[in-house]
């Protein structure tokens, strides 16, 4: 280890604690909109099980957007290259939530992090899956050793409730044939996968085998070729922050993914994963403290995959 990670950590920490704090809790949820916008947590985990932490790092929240690489490893890791029949790969430079590209683009998702690829992606597990519910908790829950982690019914229920663009793109997709399931049923597994609540710890032991060629870091199980994980990279460097994915590259340059209820998890392949939570949102849907954290840490490491 050439950097001092724990004191580059605890020094941005405390900076960025005094200083920055602009950004919006989203009102979009109405239950994310009570989560108290002033926490703040950092979870880094390295292959040599190095980790440091900051602040509310225990504390669980919703991952809400980051589920998007979960369910994305498992059904690539089932349906392999046949995915990107239904999905594309192309950065949308739209935001997370829009529709526009999907009329031009036959029903088919720019890629699979902005929400409708997610919804296609949801789609698939339902067809692979007897109970894919149940399936992704016990992906994350092995991997990261806790069986507490689950979904909030809550959360779920109130995008269920609001969520009338997810629901016009479900079905807007299920018009041009790329949503074979009911809707419903589709809008149902995405929002209670959105929901799923995990802390800056957890976040950064579950995403550590994207780190690690695609094997589970504490007992080098594969969980995903080295090609595939090397490809999940790939998107998430150029789609994980939907219309500033180019900004995060250039500011940050790791893949990575975010969430509107402000997790940004991070990764440099062969070396560590690194979580920061900050409720309050920017303009384009991530963290505002998240995204200063990280083009500091990986200024001062001088470390990125460029
Ligand atoms: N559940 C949110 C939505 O569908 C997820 C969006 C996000 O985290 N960017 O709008």
């Amino acid at each position: 280890m050439q950097n001092n990670y724990a004191k580059i950590i605890s020094g941005i920490y405390t900076d960025i604690l005094s200083k920055e704090n602009l950004g919006k809790v989203p009102d979009y949820i109405p239950e994310i909109a009570k989560i108290s916008a002033d926490k703040f947590g950092v979870a880094f985990l390295d292959l040599d099980k190095n980790s440091f932490v900051e602040g509310d790092y225990k504390e669980k929240f919703s991952i809400q957007s980051i589920s998007k690489v979960f369910s994305l490893t498992l059904v690539y890791k089932h349906l392999g290259e046949k995915l990107w029949e239904r999905v594309d790969v192309e950065p949308s430079g739209n935001a997370f939530n829009s529709l526009v590209q999907l009329e031009a683009d036959n029903g088919i998702p720019r890629n699979p992090f902005i929400n409708a690829g997610a919804l296609v992606v949801c789609d698939i597990l339902l067809d692979i899956f007897e109970n894919p519910k149940q399936e992704i908790l016990n992906f994350i829950r092995n991997i990261t050793g806790e069986i507490n982690i689950s979904y909030n019914k809550k959360v779920a229920a109130s995008e269920m409730e609001n969520g009338f663009r997810n629901a016009a793109m479900c079905n807007f997709m299920k018009s041009f044939g790329n949503i074979k399931n009911n809707p419903n049923e589709v809008l149902d597994l995405y929002f209670n996968l959105c929901s799923i609540e995990m802390s800056c710890e957890n976040l950064s032991k579950s995403f550590l085998f994207l780190a690690n060629g695609g094997k589970n870091p504490i007992n080098n199980e594969e969980i995903l070729s080295s090609s595939k994980t090397k490809r999940i990279n790939a998107i998430m460097l150029t789609c994980g922050f939907y219309d500033e994915s180019g900004e995060f590259s250039f500011l940050v340059g790791l893949p990575g993914k975010s969430g509107v209820g402000g997790g940004i998890v991070a990764v440099l392949p062969n070396h560590y994963c690194i979580t920061v939570w900050s409720p309050k949102l920017n303009l384009k849907g991530n963290s505002y403290r998240g995204m200063k954290f990280l083009e500091e840490f990986t200024t001062q490491t001088g470390e990125s995959i460029f």
